[in-house]
């Protein structure tokens, strides 16, 4: 890409309506949020259990934030690590019911790290079609050989785990699928890596305080194994920021000597460890939450189904409302914000060609009321 070229590479977007634009918050996240100086019912962030403006982690962040200041410093590796990051690293291992858990700043950064530290040259890592970009990243960057098998589909990845020549393997995938809401057949997935000696990697960032008592789809279907190694981001449910990595301990320890994305980037706040430890608390004492947001995920399947509108099956908080046209996405999207929903639409190359579509993120902060007002109107709106 020259300079030159850009205006023309933009302007080809826009003409597909594939250009991308962010909308501005001036408000928390929650309900209903503040944008351009209007409030919008929010069903648009990842804050399933409503949580990123709750008290008690607002509470633990402003403490920890008097004690321990505002910048992490330093790697952790140098002169980062915080005893709010090891309390929360055992909090959450002990939660998941692993031996040890390792932070990390973000998401995509924690996928970079276990995939590329566990595979390189001569190894095969193999992804479902639908994985999250970020693990499509660290297949690439890792040099490993990089299959991809059919979505949810278990026999093509037993041919291509007993076709592929590899010193290694290891298998990642979603655990809940970020644009569509359905889920990975653990079960199955995890026999696959014990009959082919794969690692088997699980990027549960969407089931993470959702779904298993909000211990995740892991602790859900009950699998255990040394080769299982677990991942959740802590910007969603948890209503914070950053992810970890859970898995036995000397996987972790693998991981601190040589994750590349770990040991060169900066510890993430100590002060959102500390909130972390208190999202913590609130999933154990308020189960209402998951509840709630589970119960109003069953409500819109039910009544979308019943409207005639083309909702993914899903039991999870991501329900998609699948349109296919990007523009049509972007003219329904459009139409919902003036009418005082925030929905976003959702774009090849997020999601494949011909598939655009609404992306409904529902929460804990959701009334009954909020739901079908908008099911309402996606009866009018998204319908064939
Ligand atoms: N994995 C999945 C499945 C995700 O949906 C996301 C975030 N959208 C990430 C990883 C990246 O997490 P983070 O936003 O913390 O970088």
């Amino acid at each position: 890409m020259k300079p030159d070229e850009i205006d023309a590479a933009l302007a080809a977007l826009a003409g597909r309506g594939l250009f991308r634009q962010r909308q501005t918050l001036e408000s928390a996240q929650g309900a209903n949020v503040v944008v351009g100086g209007r409030s919008r019912i929010a069903f648009a962030s990842n804050d399933y259990l409503g949580l990123a403006n709750h008290p008690a982690l607002i509470a633990a962040v402003t403490r920890a934030v008097r004690h321990y200041g505002v910048g992490g410093g330093a790697s952790h590796l140098v002169a980062g690590h915080f005893a709010p990051h090891e309390e929360a690293e055992t909090a959450l291992a002990g939660f998941v019911g692993r031996e040890a858990s390792v932070l990390f700043s973000s998401g995509y950064l924690a996928n970079l790290a276990v995939i590329t530290a566990l595979a390189g040259r001569g190894d095969a890592v193999f992804g479902d079609k639908l994985n999250h970009a970020s693990l499509n990243d660290a297949c690439q960057l890792s040099r490993a050989t990089f299959r991809r098998f059919r979505h949810n589909d278990l026999d093509h990845l037993a041919h291509l785990l007993s076709t592929t020549e590899a010193a290694g393997r290891l298998i990642a995938v979603d655990a809940v699928y970020s644009m569509d809401g359905d889920e990975a057949p653990l079960a199955g997935l995890l026999e696959l890596a014990e009959r082919f000696d794969a690692w088997l990697y699980v990027d549960d960032a969407h089931g993470f305080g959702v779904l298993g008592d909000g211990r995740g789809s892991l602790a859900e279907a009950s699998l255990a194994s040394p080769r299982l190694i677990g991942m959740a981001t802590l910007g969603k449910a948890a209503g914070v920021s950053g992810a970890f990595v859970a898995a036995d301990r000397r996987v972790c320890q693998w991981l601190v000597n040589r994750a590349r994305s770990y040991i060169y980037t900066t510890a993430s706040p100590p002060a959102l460890s500390a909130a972390v430890l208190a999202s913590l608390e609130v999933m154990r004492g308020e189960p209402w939450r998951r509840g709630h947001v589970l119960a109003l995920a069953s409500r819109m399947q039910r009544e979308l189904g019943a409207a005639g509108v083309a909702v993914l099956p899903s039991r999870t908080p991501v329900q998609a409302v699948v349109l296919g046209d990007a523009r049509r996405a972007l003219d329904v999207a459009a139409a919902l914000f003036d009418e005082g929903f925030q929905v976003p639409a959702i774009r090849p190359p997020t999601v494949p060609e011909g598939t655009a579509r609404l992306r409904v993120s529902l929460s804990a902060a959701h009334s009954e009321q909020d739901v079908d007002r908008l099911i309402g109107r996606l009866a009018v709106l998204a319908s064939p």
